[in-house]
C-alpha cells in the first residue's frame, strides 16, 4: 500500500467519530510535502515547484493546527494585511486540492451532499463544507471574501459563518463593483470604484487586526504590497520569455503560480518562487537559443527541416484557462514528463496567474489600500467574460501557444459561461481551443477515458 493510500485509509477510518484525529493525520501527512519543499533544490523547475509547494503545505498545516491564527478566505481576496499581521490564509481551493490529492475528496463531498449541498455546486467549496460538517476543518478566527467572479464562495462562506449552535463566525465581504465597460486610467468613474473598494479593504484590515488583537504596522503592510508587486512583475517578465523557451511544466506547477499570484501573494516565499521561475526561464532561453543555433547550423538537421528538442520532437504548446486537475494521473500523463514517459504537450501558461499583469504601472505599494483595490477592480477576472478572454488570448499569443484549453470545472458557472465565447475568440485568432469538461476535485465528475481521448485528439492536430 503506498503512503497516500495508507494516509487516506487512516483518515477515513477516523471518520466520523474522531474528526480531530483525522485533522491531525492530514497535517502529519502534509508535513512530508513541507519537508520535501525544504530539501528541494530550486535550480530545476521541479525543485522550484517542490519548494513552493512545501510552503503551501506548511500554510495548510498551520491553518489546520492553529486555526485561531487563520482567516478563511477565497482565491481573490488580497492577503497582504494577513501577512503584515502574522496571520495565516485558510483557502478552500488549496485545502481541497490537497485533500483530493490525498484521495479523500469523496467522503467530504458526499458529507456535504447528504445535508443538501447540490451535486452541481463547485467541488472545491463543497468539499470544504463537507470537511466543516465532518468536524475536520477547524474554525478559523474569521472569514473574509470578495464578491469577485466566484459565485460559489458567496453561499459556502455564508454557510460556514452561520453555525447552527449560534457560535457564528465574523465575516467581512468585499463588494467588488462589476466593471462592464473599458474604463481608462484616470477616468473619474474608475477612480471612484477603486476608492470605494479601498475603503472596504481598510475596514476589513481593521477587522482582522481587531480579531487578532494586534496592532497593524503601516510600514509592514506597505512592505507586503511591495513584495506582491515584485512577484507579479516577475510573473509578467516570465510570461514574456515563454515564447522562446520550453520548460518541463506540471499541473501542480501551474497551480503553484496561480496561488503565488493570489492567496500567497505578499509572502517572501511567493516572491522567491517567482524569482526562481524567472531565473530558470532566462537560463533556458540562453541554453535553448544556443541549441537552436547549433541545430540550424547543422546541414544534416537543416535537411530534415526541424528544430527539435528533448526527444527529437517539438511538443505542442498549450495555454490553459482556469484551474487544473492535478489529482488526475491520466491528464498529468499527457502534460508531464516522468522517468518512464515523455509529455505529449507542454502547458505554457495559465490565465489566472496573469490576471493582474496589465496595470502594474498603476500600482503604488506606498498606498496599500489603493494598491489592493486596483488588483481587484482592474484585474481581468472582474467584469464581462470577454474581458478575461481578451486578456487570456493576448497571454496565449505572448506565450507562443499552438492551442488552448478551457478547463470547464464542474459547478463553476464562470467558466461554463465563458467557454464557448473563448472558443470562438481564440479560433478567430487562429488558436484552436478545446473545452474540456472535468473537475478539480471530484473524480465522479471526470471521465478519464473521455478526457484522454479528447485531449489526445486535440493535441494530435498540432503534430500533423
Ligand atoms: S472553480 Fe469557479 S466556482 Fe469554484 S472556486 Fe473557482 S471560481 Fe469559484
Amino acid at each position: 500500500m503506498d503512503s497516500v493510500v495508507f494516509l487516506a485509509h487512516l483518515v477515513e477510518g477516523s471518520l466520523p467519530n474522531h474528526p480531530l484525529r483525522a485533522r491531525k493525520l492530514l497535517a502529519a501527512g502534509y508535513k512530508t510535502v513541507a519537508l520535501k519543499g525544504k530539501l528541494a533544490k530550486t535550480s530545476s523547475y521541479a525543485g522550484a515547484v517542490d519548494s513552493f509547494n512545501g510552503f503551501i503545505a506548511q500554510t495548510i498545516i498551520d491553518a489546520l493546527m492553529r486555526p485561531q491564527n487563520a482567516v478563511m478566505l477565497n482565491i481573490y481576496l488580497p492577503c497582504e494585511p494577513l501577512y503584515a499581521l502574522g496571520a495565516t490564509a485558510m483557502f478552500p481551493e488549496g485545502i481541497s486540492v490537497y485533500v483530493t490529492c490525498t484521495q479523500l475528496s469523496l467522503p467530504f463531498v458526499q458529507a456535504a451532499e447528504a445535508v443538501g449541498i447540490p451535486e452541481s455546486f463547485c467541488s472545491y467549496h463543497k468539499q470544504m463544507l463537507g470537511m466543516d460538517m465532518a468536524g475536520v476543518l477547524p474554525k478559523p478566527a474569521m472569514i473574509a471574501n470578495t464578491t469577485l467572479a466566484c459565485d460559489a464562495n458567496q453561499l459556502s462562506f455564508r454557510l460556514l459563518a452561520e453555525k447552527p449552535d449560534g457560535s457564528n463566525l465574523y465575516r467581512s465581504v468585499i463588494e467588488v463593483p462589476y466593471v462592464g465597460a473599458e474604463l481608462k486610467p484616470g477616468d473619474e468613474e474608475r477612480e471612484a470604484l477603486v476608492c470605494d473598494v479601498a475603503s472596504q479593504l481598510e475596514k476589513m484590515t481593521e477587522d482582522i487586526a481587531r480579531m487578532f488583537d494586534r496592532e497593524l504596522s503601516e510600514e509592514a503592510l506597505c512592505k507586503r504590497c511591495e513584495v506582491s508587486l515584485q512577484t507579479v512583475k516577475n510573473t509578467k517578465e516570465f510570461l514574456a520569455l515563454r515564447k522562446d523557451i520550453s520548460l518541463p511544466t506540471t499541473l501542480t506547477g501551474e497551480l503553484c503560480q496561480l496561488i503565488a499570484t493570489h492567496n500567497l501573494c505578499g509572502t517572501d516565499e511567493a516572491l522567491e518562487f517567482s524569482e526562481h521561475l524567472l531565473e530558470l526561464a532566462k537560463a533556458a532561453q540562453k541554453e535553448q537559443r544556443s541549441e537552436r543555433e547549433q541545430e540550424q547550423g547543422s546541414a544534416h538537421e537543416k535537411a530534415q527541416g526541424a528544430v527539435h528538442e528533448q526527444a527529437g520532437k517539438k511538443k505542442p504548446r498549450i495555454f490553459w484557462l482556469h484551474t487544473l486537475p492535478n489529482w488526475q494521473q491520466s491528464v498529468m500523463d499527457i502534460f508531464e514528463t516522468t522517468e518512464a514517459t515523455l509529455a505529449k504537450a507542454e502547458i505554457v501558461g495559465n490565465d489566472m496567474a496573469y490576471d493582474q499583469i496589465d496595470f502594474l504601472e498603476e500600482l503604488e505599494p506606498s498606498k496599500p489600500y489603493d494598491f489592493m483595490a486596483r488588483r481587484l477592480v482592474l484585474g481581468s477576472s472582474n467584469g464581462p467574460a470577454t474581458r478575461r478572454i481578451k486578456a487570456a488570448l493576448a497571454e496565449a499569443q505572448e506565450a507562443g501557444a499552438d492551442g488552448a484549453i478551457v478547463f470547464a470545472h464542474w459547478g463553476c458557472r464562470q467558466t461554463g459561461g465563458l467557454a464557448q465565447i473563448a472558443k470562438d475568440t481564440f479560433e478567430a485568432a487562429g488558436i484552436p481551443l478545446l473545452v474540456l469538461d472535468g473537475d478539480g476535485c471530484d473524480s465522479r465528475n471526470a471521465s478519464d477515458g473521455q478526457m484522454v481521448t479528447r485531449l489526445e485528439a486535440f493535441i494530435e492536430q498540432f503534430s500533423q
